[in-house]
């Protein structure tokens, strides 16, 4: 088969490379879309220390079924499938108790670290066990399925956070994930969504795809428009999704007494938190990781309109120009968001 393989740091080649012999539990998937994601490009030149080459990246991908294992029984060639990032065990504690973002033994397709190395799906074939894949809703393209790893993010990390009718939510910081973050909310019921950010452009489609009000993160009122907007006491729940301590500390001011603040950004490892102002405030600080059963249902959101995420997609150029477009996302090009490479 053909793949986009990680020569060594920054180099790629799309070469030839042996079509991956499956295990009886697993199918065989041809792969018709893979989204390029940042933890690829901050892994492609070694600062991860994730994508240690020679190594297949990519773990936001759909297909169709071409061959199953022995073990296979309700799977069939032809079946139209998407599957989780993550490769989870099945068996350990978490794994037992539906936790499986938490798995003691989880493995992401597209990785090699220090424990092991696990190809994805920047090939015309990849191998996965029958336990993570989603069937495909019928009217669900190869590039929308590619983008429900992105879209589960949110939903879980909403699905996290209490929310009443009442609720006056906030959203500091509307990249991809915090755009999805607003649309998420809003399919979860919530009327009141307000959308922070520093650039403009990105609040003015925070607004498109469903919040309702929209502020500047520098707006020397910001505090004060959040109050205003939340009967003088603060917003209910918060989303931290930059990962930045300026933003974190913005988003635990901006909530009411009791509130929460669901933490989805990590940039920096470490920030500093108010200590005070979390315990004589009583709020209550939530991580979210990834998904954990989230796929079915994120996919029906898609196909059904709720979350829209061909906004989302930049380009969908094929494999062959994988080196050029990994290239362009690692220098930071402006306007580019998702690029889905096409095997
Ligand atoms: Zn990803
Ligand atoms: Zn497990």
């Amino acid at each position: 088969m053909k793949a986009l393989v990680l020569k060594e740091y920054r180099r790629f080649a799309v070469e030839d490379f042996a079509t991956p012999v499956l295990q009886p539990d697993e199918v065989l998937v041809r792969v018709r879309a893979c989204g390029i994601c940042g933890s690829d490009v901050h892994g492609m030149d070694g600062s991860s220390g994730r994508r240690i080459p020679p190594i297949i990246m990519g773990h936001e991908a759909a297909g169709e079924i071409s061959e199953v294992g022995g073990g296979v029984k309700n799977w069939k060639a032809g079946d139209r499938v998407t599957f989780d990032s993550t490769v989870y065990c099945g068996e350990c504690w978490f794994c037992q108790r539906g936790k499986i973002n938490l798995c003691d033994h989880r493995r992401v397709l597209g990785v090699s670290c220090g424990d092991y190395r696990r190809h994805g799906a920047f090939a015309e074939f990849v191998a996965v066990p029958q336990r993570i894949l989603y069937r495909l809703p019928d009217n669900l393209s190869f590039e929308q399925a590619a983008m429900v790893e992105a879209v589960s993010v949110a939903v879980h990390a909403v699905k996290r956070t209490p929310l009443a009718d009442e609720t006056v939510a906030l959203v500091v910081g509307t990249g991809m994930i915090g755009l999805l973050v607003v649309q998420a909310l809003r399919a979860a019921g919530c009327q009141h969504v307000i959308a922070i950010d520093l650039e403009e452009n990105k609040l003015s489609l925070a607004k498109k795809l469903g919040a309702t009000h929209a502020i500047k993160a520098d707006d020397a009122a910001l505090s004060e428009k959040i109050r205003a907007l939340s009967g003088g006491r603060g917003a209910d729940a918060a989303f931290e999704v930059v990962g930045l301590p300026a933003t974190v500390k913005t988003t635990i001011e901006s909530v009411r007494k009791g509130g929460s603040i669901t933490l989805v950004g990590n940039l920096k490892p470490q920030v500093d938190l108010p200590l005070q102002a979390v315990v004589t405030r009583e709020l209550t600080l939530i991580g979210t990781c990834a998904s954990a059963g989230e796929y079915p249902e994120c996919l029906k959101l898609i196909a059904s309109g709720k979350i829209n995420v061909t906004e989302f997609i930049s380009a969908t150029p094929p494999l062959a120009e994988g080196a050029q477009w990994f290239e362009r996302l690692y220098a930071g090009e402006k306007g580019l968001i998702k690029v889905l490479l096409k095997p």
